[in-house]
């Protein structure tokens, strides 16, 4: 089959497609603005217009079948004159009655009085339109139309939609996309090598453009789809392995090996299956001489610090310093104490670096760390401009990534020199996600939690029910548990409507008088902040009434009870992340999720985290429920923006060309063959910097 495959060109596309929009027929200096709105200021630009969707006008229906409140189309012949009539001051109507073999149609147009002249008695045409019943008679309002025996422009056929703007019509795009194929003249860029394309079983180009916007079936749309996602995913496949290889050519320390198992048996637990083959993935890396670029991710509470504080362990007794950046102050300080209490057994000493630091303390640090007295520096990306001097650095630790884009991880690889890159995710992401965002990043999984951990019964109720739940989180402090009471916003504003963090904690001290309750958000203080933390884990508060400031990694294993406000108003990810503050401990957990509004769509997705348990399924519901863009619930994700490509519907095809692209680096991996020509300019202007999906 692949031998018969044969239209791929290699010839370059027509300097035609360079021609300005302002060649079509009837598009002049204000229509182009209009136009450029969309990006279409030339007739190549019409090529890559993809419609976002189609109309199914293929199927012809008689009248007395034709499916009513649908839009469909109906093919009869008028049976009465149209006549026209003004109803008042700029409105006419003009009327008239179709008929085919099963009955009669109504057919209604407004302002359209010169239709009279186009529809003539005992000609056929075919309608399409929406179908109303209004007492016996069946009708349509202003149907476009076409004589039945030169259908196939408006009906008869499948027919794209664009997007729209003002002024720019779908009879303007669908020229444009027209004049654009004449001027291609079948001749397209094809960065997919022919053995590509047919082993992964893809239509030819030129067939692929063509029909993504005019196609005659079904059949055409997915094979041109298809095609067009596998050229979009394998260019980006490209670009993301060249810079993985880039990276990995990259000079690095080698550390001299050491036995994990030292390490491990100073832990007051034991580590798991999964957590020592990750320490193990690690160690492997960091003991080359090429740079480690290394993705940890694992559920919420899979014990990702461990393996960081291992890595840091091994560069220590190396005599390297480890950086750790995470993305709050919060959580910097956080991972201060937990590094020190995990390395202390080996007299390795953890500074923190933060910008709110006093200058005598800061100065203290950095001194520690030019000494030699300190050998680990925890800190926010205000690291990055701190005067450590982190290529001296064996390791370098990126937690809670995503919250840090993409554009800071190359600046960090920057800065890094040498050091090894260890990046943990704060939360599963979804495997197309993850290929996309970290492709250059090689993959260690904690799929494994820690033995004992106890599931958290999640809960969802309504605000009704918001008193019990308080009475709840009462009782469990009385047998000394915890709970995190979190709202959606920190302060009450005018629009109102959701809980907000100051508020409810006066309304959670007066409800429940003796419980001991704080409150935190961002914007407290670094001091502030640490200091009610501190609290909270010293058990001297009972109830912590926060923002999603505790959403990542903070760890208090007494904590409970996890109470979530306006749940409706979180990703299923993001409240899974909140859950997984509570069951830390040998305490029975419980998540209370109180819908305040969202209506059975809400309270499906809410009832699915009752249901459900494991952060990578959630993930991926998330993303199909949500999109790509709002996964991460925030606007700086680093995620392309694919034209065509469905980040959540599309993971094969991106899996098939992220192997074709390995395939094709290993035999070129400059692609500097001519043949890869076309690859090679598209992967590289996907890595140039402007435009830079991977520096986003
Ligand atoms: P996350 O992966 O969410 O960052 P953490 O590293 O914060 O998880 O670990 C969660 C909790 O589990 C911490 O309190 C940690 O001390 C504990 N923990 C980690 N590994 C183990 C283990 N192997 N056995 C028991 N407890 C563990
Ligand atoms: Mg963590």
């Amino acid at each position: 089959m692949c031998s018969g495959w044969s239209s791929r060109c290699t010839a370059p596309m027509s300097d035609r497609l360079d021609a300005s929009v302002r060649t079509l027929r009837g598009v002049g200096e204000k229509r182009a603005q209009q136009l450029a709105r969309l990006s279409l200021t030339t007739l190549r630009d019409f090529l890559t217009y993809f419609p976002r969707d189609y109309e199914d006008r293929s199927r012809f229906y008689t009248i007395s079948q034709a499916p009513e409140g649908e839009r469909c189309c109906v093919r009869a012949v008028v049976g009465t004159q149209p006549v026209s009539a003004r109803l008042r001051q700029g409105l006419t109507v003009c009327k008239t009655r179709v008929f085919d073999e099963t009955g009669t149609l109504s057919l209604t147009f407004f302002n359209q009085p010169y239709l009279k002249n186009q529809l003539a008695v005992g000609s056929e045409y075919v309608f399409f339109g929406k179908i109303e019943t209004f007492g016996r008679t069946r009708q349509m309002q202003n149907p476009q139309f076409e004589p039945a025996d030169r259908a196939g422009d408006t009906t008869g056929r499948i027919l794209p939609v664009y997007p729209l703007t003002e002024g720019v019509t779908r009879p303007l795009i669908i020229q444009g996309v027209r004049a654009a194929l004449d001027a291609a003249g079948g001749v397209f860029d094809d960065p997919v090598p022919p053995d590509v394309a047919c082993e992964n079983g893809l239509c030819p180009v030129a067939e692929a453009y063509r029909d993504i916007h005019f196609p005659s079936g079904w059949d055409a749309v997915r094979r041109a789809r298809r095609r067009l996602i596998f050229e979009e995913f394998f260019i980006f496949s490209l670009a993301s392995l060249q810079m993985k290889s880039r990276a990995v050519r990259q000079p690095a320390a080698a550390l001299a090996p050491r036995d994990p198992a030292v390490f491990f048996a100073s832990l007051p637990f034991s580590p798991t299956g999964a957590q020592r083959r990750c320490v193990g993935e690690c160690f492997a890396d960091m003991t080359q001489n090429r740079r480690m670029n290394r993705l940890l991710q694992g559920d919420v509470g899979s014990g990702k610090t461990l393996v960081a504080a291992a890595g840091a362990w091994l560069a220590a007794q190396n005599g390297r310093l480890t950086a750790v950046m995470a993305p709050t102050e919060l959580l910097a300080r956080q991972h201060q104490r937990t590094f020190d209490a995990l390395l202390r057994p080996f007299d390795i000493r953890v500074g923190l670096l933060v910008s709110s630091m006093p200058k005598k303390e800061r100065a203290a640090v950095l001194d520690g760390l030019r000494g030699g007295g300190i050998q680990v520096v925890c800190g926010t990306h205000a690291l990055l401009e701190s005067g450590v001097d982190l290529p001296q650095a064996g390791l370098l630790v990126v937690d809670e990534q995503h919250r840090f884009g993409v554009r800071q991880r190359a600046a960090l690889a920057e800065k890094a020199g040498s050091a090894h890159l260890l990046v943990m995710s704060a939360t599963p992401i979804p495997r197309t996600l993850t290929l996309i965002l970290f492709g250059d990043l090689d993959l260690s999984v904690l799929d494994e939690l820690p033995p004992g951990r106890q599931k958290v019964a999640t809960y969802r109720i309504g605000p009704d029910k918001r008193d019990r739940a308080l009475a709840f989180v009462q009782k469990e402090a009385a047998a000394g548990g915890q709970a995190y009471l979190v709202c959606p916003r920190i302060e009450e504003s005018e629009d109102g409507g959701r809980q907000a963090a100051v508020q409810y904690a006066q309304f959670v001290r007066e409800k429940c008088p003796g419980l001991r309750v704080g409150l935190m958000h961002g914007r407290l203080s670094g001091a502030e902040k640490e200091a009610v933390m501190a609290d909270f884990q010293a058990g001297k508060l009972d109830a912590l009434v926060s923002t999603t400031v505790v959403e990542v990694g903070v760890d208090v294993p007494n904590a409970s009870v996890m109470l979530i406000e306006n749940a409706e108003t979180f990703g299923l990810s993001q409240l899974h992340q909140l859950r997984g503050r509570v069951g830390r401990g040998q305490r029975p957990s419980h998540c209370i999720l109180i819908q305040g509004g969202g209506g059975e769509t809400a309270r499906a997705r809410l009832n699915a985290l009752c249901r459900q348990s494991d952060g990578f399924q959630i993930a991926e519901e998330d993303l199909r429920l949500r999109g790509p863009g709002d996964f991460f619930g925030q606007r700086q994700h680093g995620l392309p923006d694919f034209k065509i490509a469905d980040l959540a519907q599309d993971v094969d095809i991106l899996q098939r060309a992220q192997r074709a692209a390995a395939v094709l680096l290993q035999s070129d991996p400059g692609l500097s063959r001519p043949e890869h020509a076309c690859a090679a300019r598209r992967a590289a202007a996907i890595l140039a910097p402007k435009n830079g999906v991977l520096f986003n």
